[in-house]
């Protein structure tokens, strides 16, 4: 298969690829890549090339490429016994014991796990759970959900709303009604550039109150966030963001779901961004890590608080209508405990924290005084590199320009190296896999120079 040239046809003709330019890719102007192999931090494709992966994928191959560890795992599932449904009480030694991992490694006061197949169905079900949640407890009016500018959490219907990114809504009818916008934590784009850090953070709480005092707190159910913005940015938040924001929740009952699809399992360099910036979500979305993507599964982890109301539900009107046919699937859930014990194992929460450090810190060493870099940010194995066009005005750069996307190719073409350019401003963004060493992050740091001065000279 890997030598039949006919593939790159095939792939105009018949693929509609996620997140691509149609009409360019259908013509031949955007590349295509046929994808054969990988092995720790890299990938190979069909033409030969070995490229250094800055960004895991789409942030989720953890562990790195090539583990045989996990598809041992999943082969033997596959062999024992491929698939089996988990509704009315099923479940397989994977996913029960996968279910007690998770559960085990998350903050104290959650309960239990709802496995699903991807960070957006997983959103989709935290909604449905809440306003469940909320008409158990006799509130049907307390459904609307806010979330960030910025915001990533997916791209069906309800995600798509709650996502905060301008391409996720043009032309599909999105945001949906029930869903409310309010500020990202983006303390380098605040507005005000004489404001202080804390300053920043109060204004964002002010806001917050003042979008809650508009609708009316008994009309909101919950907020949504990303412990860091990802595909927003890749935007740490402001110090004292987080508790700030979580004491406007409690005062106002508001619950908070905490998306943890990118930073679940170890990438801020402790096992949930939640303990990491003290936020105490009722719910937890996790994805990607859950099996470093050798398979796809994701979960809602639910609270204690919120587990004993979906009892009284299901005590006063029965079953919870609520399902997918691959729910908790044997061979994702096979992959899931292989990847977690990989990652305990190796010790790879550590390693996204302390190469993470040390790539950000070369990073903003390398980079920080460049005239056209206005901020370079990260927390463990995340790191973004901010362009401007001027900085002291910090005036940014004409979209038109594609900034960010020149330099990521840039970086692709000159050293094989692949980070991604983020959907909105230009923002290179990278997210190695945590088995990434000081000399790979060396390699990374220094062909990104290349690449601005390449392109920004
Ligand atoms: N939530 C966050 C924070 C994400 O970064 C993503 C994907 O990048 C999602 C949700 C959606 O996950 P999926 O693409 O698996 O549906």
């Amino acid at each position: 298969m890997l030598h039949n040239d006919q593939l790159e046809n095939w792939d105009r003709e018949n693929f509609f690829h996620p997140s691509t330019h149609l009409a360019d890719f259908a013509r031949g102007d955007l590349p295509h890549r046929v994808v054969t192999g990988g092995k720790g931090c890299h990938i190979e494709d069909r033409d030969g090339n070995r490229l250094l992966d800055a960004f895991a994928g789409l942030y989720c191959v953890n562990v790195g490429y090539g583990r045989p560890e996990i598809a041992d795992a999943i082969a033997d599932q596959a062999k024992e016994l491929a698939y089996y449904h988990s509704y009315v009480g099923h479940g397989t030694e994977a996913s029960i014991t996968l279910a007690k991992m998770v559960l085990d490694r998350a903050p104290a006061h959650m309960s239990k796990v709802y496995f699903g197949l991807s960070g957006s169905d997983a959103n989709e079900t935290n909604i449905k759970l809440i306003w469940y949640y909320n008409n158990i407890l006799g509130r049907p009016e307390k459904k609307k959900i806010i979330s960030r500018w910025r915001g990533y959490h997916g791209s069906g219907l309800m995600t798509g709303s709650l996502t905060g990114l301008e391409l996720f809504h043009n032309k599909f009818d999105l945001p949906l009604q029930p869903v409310l916008h309010t500020d990202a934590p983006y303390f380098f784009r605040r507005a005000d550039r004489s404001q202080t850090e804390a300053q920043f953070v109060t204004r964002c709480v002010d806001n917050l109150e003042a979008l809650i005092a508009r609708e009316g707190a008994d009309t909101i159910a919950a907020f949504i966030g990303e412990p860091v913005l990802g595909t927003g940015g890749i935007v740490p938040p402001p110090d004292g963001y987080w508790p700030a924001i979580q004491a406007v929740l409690d005062k106002y009952d508001i619950l908070l779901v905490a998306d943890e699809v990118v930073t679940g399992f170890g990438r801020l360099g402790t096992m949930f961004g939640s303990e990491h910036y003290g936020m105490r979500p009722d719910l937890i979305t996790i994805a990607k890590g859950l099996t470093s993507a050798y398979a796809p599964l994701s979960g809602s982890i639910v609270s204690d608080k919120m587990w004993s109301v979906l009892e009284r539900g299901a005590d006063e009107n029965g079953p919870i209508g609520h399902g997918w046919t691959y729910s908790a699937h044997p061979i994702g859930a096979a992959a899931g405990v292989a990847n977690l014990q990989l990652i305990d194992s190796l010790g790879l929460v550590e390693n996204a924290g302390t190469i993470g450090a040390y790539l950000n810190t070369t990073m903003a060493g390398a980079l920080g005084s460049h005239p056209n870099v206005g901020d370079v940010r990260g927390e463990g194995m995340l790191c973004a590199v901010e362009f401007v066009a001027e900085k002291d005005s910090r005036t940014f750069f004409d979209a038109s320009a594609k900034i960010g996307p020149k330099i990521a190719a840039k970086l692709l073409e000159q050293d094989n190296v692949i980070a991604r350019a983020m959907p909105q401003g230009d923002i290179l963004g990278f997210a190695p896999p945590f088995c990434l060493t000081r000399a790979e992050a060396d390699q990374v740091v220094a062909a990104t120079v290349r690449a601005v001065t390449s392109v920004l000279s």
